[in-house]
Parts: structure tokens; C-alpha cells; sequence
């Protein structure tokens, strides 16, 4: 078989990519070892978060720090063998937490989060999906004076951009969400978020949309990827040797494991993340994500019960799971929420593909003009897979790109790629 463009990976990232592609009428193969959405893209918080104006930033108060040092943080988890190969990452992600560097973030990538929502709802249309999006907002919880305090300078930004929030008291959140325990003094609503109630269900909408408009979906490893000249590349599939003129890496974090076969490497951190389903005690319901902001977790309503997500846990991306922080905050979601028994045995892990100015790489890689880049998509993988996609499909297929590509371009990391 012969493609334009063969896509690696089909979480939501390399999922979208591959459906823009092919709606610009493209032929195109999308291989993944497993079937569409199942690893990262399976259990995230379900939130397209188009609000998204500063990234996580590395904590700058001591007390918080000794807290995560000494494992006592429920929303940072870390283990001790992990550190020394992420110290410089960590370097790195505190330098891009200040002040004057979240503010230069927000600017670089507005345009991409204002396209977030408009264009999963375009492709939600067309792929028959719409069941699964919610237009209630995300509302973020502050016990403390503090916390909301420390929030200021987003909601001042967001004002700046024209992004809609409401800040509430504890009375006007639980006008919205009535199943909530007054436990938070403060709360923001941020009605630009969308959710979805089932992201796997998502991604595979997705894939079945791609494959009406004659894509192909199939199993194959990415490391059998071969440049093979002015023909492109070649790689290994279920259905045989697959050749293609340009792939796309979107291996979200496994994608260093492939670029190093072409001595290139993006300075990528696994932030690992769990959840866990519950059921709700009685008749209490929950209508949007909801953000616990002092302990760090997310509720979000879904298909399969009331999602609890958890921060970042700084680990290898294959060690073996430590889900401390589900046990850390449940005390806490318990008492914000009625959360009954839990739904599965042992919690989900999957990791969040982080660069350490919290920009996805999208486009070219350098010097490898056939070989593209989708991928370092951290906590807004699926908020950000359609924007991606058409961003790359604009790129690839000549046409202007809805928003400047520079700041996603992959030799902005000097010493890596
Ligand atoms: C707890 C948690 C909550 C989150 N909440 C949100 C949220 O609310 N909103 C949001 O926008 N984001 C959220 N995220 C982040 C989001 O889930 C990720 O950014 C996103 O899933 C990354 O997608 P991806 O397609 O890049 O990676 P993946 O979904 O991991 O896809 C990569 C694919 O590559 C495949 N692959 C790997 N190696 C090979 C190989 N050798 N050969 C073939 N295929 C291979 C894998 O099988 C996989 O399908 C959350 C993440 C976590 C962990």
C-alpha cells in the first residue's frame, strides 16, 4: 500500500492529525500497535479547555515545595529514581514559570486554544459525536483566600483576551452544582470549557470518520519506520509494508523512542496521571468538571461514573504504577462530593507527554523534511488534537496556517532536536 502521509500513533493527537489530512483530500494511513484512543487519550478529565491561558506552573512557595519533597503533596508525586533524569527538565520548567514567561505563553498560544473548541465541534458534527459534548463550563473551587487570591493574574489576563468567567461565592457555585458540600470559599466558572463524557468514545469517532472519508486505520510498529529517499519512508504493518511520502509522529510519550532512530530527541517528561471512576451516593448528580484547586485533583461526570483525575507524578513512563495520590485526595473529594464505592478495582495510569514550556511540537523536524512532528501535547491533548491536525494538514498541503506555526516548531529546544 502507498499513502500520501502515514500517521504514527492514533491517540487524539494522531488521530485528528490524520482526519484534517484526509478531509483535505489526502491519502492516508494511520498506524498504531493498538486500536484508536487507548492509552493517554483513554482517561483524561475529558475537558477541551479553550480558556487556557497559563500553563501548570513549577510551584514558587517553599512551604508547597518541602510538602511535595516529603510526599505529602496531593497534587505532586514523584519518584526519588526518576529525579536525576528530569532535574534538567525541571530546571528548565521552572524557568518558564515565571510571571513575565507565563504571560509570554499565554500570548503564543491564544490562537491555538481559541480554535480548540470551534474546531472539535466541527469535527463532533461531522463524525456524529455531538452526544458526547457538554457546553457547561468548568467550575475551579477555592478554599482558601489564598489560592483564589494567587489565580488573580489569569483572570486578569483572560479579561485582556476577551475570555468569559464568572467568579462566584460558595452559594452561587452551588446554585450550578447543588451536590457539592460548601467546603471552598471562591469559585470560577469558565464557560468557554466544553467537556466530553467518554474521550475514548471520541477518538474512535474520529477514526471511524477518517476511515468513511477512505482513510485506513491499521496495527504496525512506528519503530519499523525507514526513510527510503526521495520515495519517503516505509514501515511495517499488519497489512504489510506500508510507503508513504511524510509521517507524522504523534506518539504523544513514546515519540523520543522513534525520533532517536534519526539521531534527534525532544526533551520530553513523563507527568503521569490516575483516575478512578465512583459511583454517586444517592441522587447527587454533577453537571461539569469541577477543579478542587487547594488539593489538585478533577471530577468530571462520565459515562462510566463520576471520574476523580489526579495531578502530576514525576516518574518513568514504564514504572510500575503508585496511585498514593487517588488515596491522598479521596478524604477530599469525599467531603466536597458524595462519592460512593469506587467502580474498578485499581485505577487507570496514563502519562502526559510534557515539554518544558508547556508548547506542543507541531510541524517539520529539522533537517528530516519527509518527517513531521504532532506530539508534547501535556495536559491539553485533547483539548488541542483538532487544532493540531489542521494546523499540520495547512502546512503540509500549502495552505495559510490558521495561526502562526513558529512557537511549535521543534528547534526552539537548541540542545535537543
Ligand atoms: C489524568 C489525566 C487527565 C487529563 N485531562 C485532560 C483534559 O481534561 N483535557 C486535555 O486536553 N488533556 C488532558 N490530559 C492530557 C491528554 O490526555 C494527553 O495530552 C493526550 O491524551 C495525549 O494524546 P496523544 O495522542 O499525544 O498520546 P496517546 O494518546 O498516548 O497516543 C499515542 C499513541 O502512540 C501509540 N504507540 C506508542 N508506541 C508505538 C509504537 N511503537 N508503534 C505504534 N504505536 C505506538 C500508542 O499505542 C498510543 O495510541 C490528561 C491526561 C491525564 C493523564
Amino acid at each position: 500500500m502507498r499513502t500520501d502521509v502515514v500517521v504514527l500513533g492514533a491517540g487524539i493527537v494522531g488521530t485528528s492529525v490524520a482526519l484534517q489530512l484526509a478531509k483535505r483530500g489526502l491519502a492516508v494511513a494511520l498506524v498504531d500497535k493498538r486500536d484508536p484512543g487507548e492509552e493517554t487519550s483513554f482517561g483524561n478529565a475529558g475537558m477541551i479547555e479553550g480558556e487556557t491561558l497559563f500553563p501548570h506552573a513549577f510551584p514558587n512557595d517553599l512551604m508547597k515545595l518541602a510538602r511535595i519533597a516529603a510526599w505529602r503533596a496531593p497534587d505532586a508525586n514523584y519518584h526519588l529514581t526518576y529525579l536525576p533524569r528530569v532535574a534538567s527538565w525541571l530546571l528548565a520548567y521552572r524557568s518558564w514559570s515565571t510571571p513575565e514567561r507565563l504571560l509570554e505563553t499565554a500570548k503564543l498560544t491564544r490562537p491555538m486554544f481559541a480554535q480548540a473548541v470551534p474546531e472539535h465541534e466541527m469535527l463532533m458534527e461531522e463524525s456524529g459525536a455531538t452526544q458526547l459534548l457538554h457546553k457547561t463550563g468548568w467550575l475551579r473551587l477555592y478554599r482558601s483566600q489564598r489560592s483564589f487570591d494567587e489565580t488573580a493574574c489569569e483572570r486578569q489576563t483572560a479579561e485582556s483576551y476577551g475570555v468569559r468567567f464568572r467568579v462566584l461565592d460558595a452559594n452561587g457555585a452551588l446554585a450550578l452544582e447543588p451536590a457539592l458540600s460548601p467546603v471552598f470559599r471562591h469559585a470560577v466558572m469558565w464557560d468557554d470549557t466544553v467537556s466530553v463524557t467518554n474521550p475514548l468514545a471520541l477518538t474512535q469517532a474520529y477514526a471511524r470518520r477518517f476511515t468513511e472519508l477512505g482513510g485506513h486505520v491499521v496495527k504496525g510498529d512506528a519503530l519499523s519506520l525507514r526513510y527510503c529517499g526521495i520515495q519517503g519512508c516505509r514501515v511495517r504493518t499488519s497489512k504489510g509494508i506500508l510507503e508513504a511520502g511524510h509521517a507524522v509522529i504523534a506518539l504523544g510519550p513514546w515519540t523520543n523512542d522513534l525520533l532517536r532512530s534519526y539521531g534527534l530527541r525532544l526533551p520530553l517528561a513523563a507527568k503521569r496521571g490516575y483516575h478512578r471512576h465512583y459511583k454517586a451516593r444517592g441522587n447527587a448528580t454533577l453537571s461539569r468538571p469541577v477543579l478542587d484547586a487547594d488539593i489538585g485533583y478533577v471530577l468530571a461526570p462520565m459515562e462510566q461514573g463520576i471520574r476523580l483525575t489526579t495531578g502530576a507524578e514525576f516518574a518513568d513512563r514504564d514504572a510500575p504504577p503508585t496511585p498514593v495520590q487517588i488515596d491522598r485526595v479521596l478524604p477530599s473529594a469525599r467531603e466536597l462530593f458524595p462519592l460512593g464505592e469506587g467502580i474498578e478495582p485499581t485505577p487507570w495510569m496514563g502519562s502526559r507527554p510534557c515539554l518544558p514550556d508547556s508548547r506542543p511540537v507541531i510541524g517539520q523536524t529539522p533537517n528530516h523534511p519527509w518527517l513531521w512532528i504532532a506530539s508534547g501535547h501535556a495536559h491539553w491533548g485533547l483539548t488541542l488534537g483538532p487544532a493540531t491536525g489542521r494546523l499540520i494538514a495547512e502546512m503540509m498541503t500549502g495552505a495559510t496556517p490558521f495561526c502562526d506555526p513558529k512557537p511549535y516548531h521543534a528547534d526552539r529546544f537548541r540542545r535537543g532536536v
